[in-house]
């Protein structure tokens, strides 16, 4: 079981932090007994942006693939005129 290097206390939480200087906020893991960072993360789960956005870009390939096909029909209705 991991334990806070300062205190020894077992147990974490996450808190947003803006660290000085920097652009982006971040998320810190925390002691939740003495307020430690213990390591730091993204402050917006990549992982799960990047789900997000293959299932979007799915919804754009599909529809796409509707648009030409309904393209594909009026230039053949086009044609027989
Ligand atoms: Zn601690």
């Amino acid at each position: 079981m991991a334990k806070c290097g300062h205190c020894n206390h077992v147990g974490t939480k996450l808190e947003e932090i803006s660290p000085a200087h920097g652009k982006f906020k971040m998320m810190a893991v925390c002691c939740s007994a003495c307020g430690s960072i213990l390591g730091t993360t993204d402050y917006l789960n990549t992982g799960a942006l990047l789900k997000e956005a293959e299932v979007e870009r799915s919804k754009i390939k599909s529809a796409i693939t509707d648009i030409r096909h309904v393209v594909g029909q009026i230039a053949d209705i086009l044609k027989r005129r």
